[in-house]
């Protein structure tokens, strides 16, 4: 992600530097298969204001932002190497709930196993669970993931009523199917690459229960399903 002045072709913003970032938030960054790392400027804020703060740091510095959620894509979608990468897992706060329609806001670090273990309580469970539940909700979001029942319920995005967005300018747009639509639908599944989710509201599907009885049936084929 780009911010607004001086944006570039080339994986950087083109304007000069005003500032050099300091060193101390450096690190260095795995991809989740471990087999490769690169080192950035990681910025783990816990507030709105400190993610519009960011973006200004990347306007006066000429640098891109990478997002990062819980770093679970297998190749390097959660990294921006030798640039700023905000990891937003303190970003983790459950916004809203409503135990009677099974909606939920929560800010984009709230992660699935969070999650689950939060709204089970009250009977309801999420409509979509990858293999692992380290992933965050900004991270689901940002690759429109799906779980074992995708056949049934589709990926996470058909399940996203409306969230906050935080443009490259710094400004916070409401998106749902019915305002900013455009923005709503090319930013779920978007990479990361079109602004920040800030907040994002979901419906839960209704369980009964935690246990699950598991049974096999094989079928021929996809269409057989
Ligand atoms: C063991 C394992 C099992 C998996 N099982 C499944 C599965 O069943 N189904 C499936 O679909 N995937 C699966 N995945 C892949 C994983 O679910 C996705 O890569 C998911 O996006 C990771 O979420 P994350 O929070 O770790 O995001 P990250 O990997 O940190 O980021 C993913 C993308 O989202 C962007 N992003 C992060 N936060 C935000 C934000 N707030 N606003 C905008 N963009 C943001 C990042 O820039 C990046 O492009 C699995 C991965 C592993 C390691």
């Amino acid at each position: 992600m780009k911010t607004k002045e001086g944006s570039g072709q080339n994986g950087r913003n083109t304007h000069t530097p005003n500032i050099l970032l300091p060193n101390d938030h450096l690190e260095r960054v795995p991809a989740w298969g471990g087999a490769s790392s690169s080192i950035s400027h990681v910025y783990r804020p816990t507030t709105v204001e400190q993610l519009h703060n960011l973006l200004q740091l990347a306007q006066q510095s000429g640098r891109t932002i990478g997002l990062r959620g819980g770093g679970n894509s297998y190749g390097d979608a959660a990294m921006n190497s030798e640039n700023i990468l905000i990891d937003l897992r303190r970003m983790n706060r459950i916004l809203d709930w409503n135990p009677d329609t099974g909606i939920i806001t929560v800010e984009p670090g709230v992660t699935i196993s969070r999650l689950w273990q939060y709204v089970l309580e009250d009977g309801w469970w999420p409509p979509v669970v990858t293999g692992t539940s380290a992933t965050t909700i900004g991270g689901c979001a940002g690759m429109n993931v799906h779980g074992k029942n995708a056949y049934q319920k589709g990926p996470i995005g058909d399940h996203i009523l409306q969230f906050d967005f935080m443009l490259a300018s710094g400004e916070i747009i409401t998106c749902s199917r019915e305002e900013n639509s455009d923005i709503f639908h090319a930013a779920i599944g978007g990479f990361g690459m079109l602004g920040i989710f800030t907040s994002i509201t979901l419906k839960m599907t209704r369980v009964y229960s935690g246990l699950l009885d598991v049974y096999t049936e094989a079928r021929p084929n996809l269409a057989a399903m």
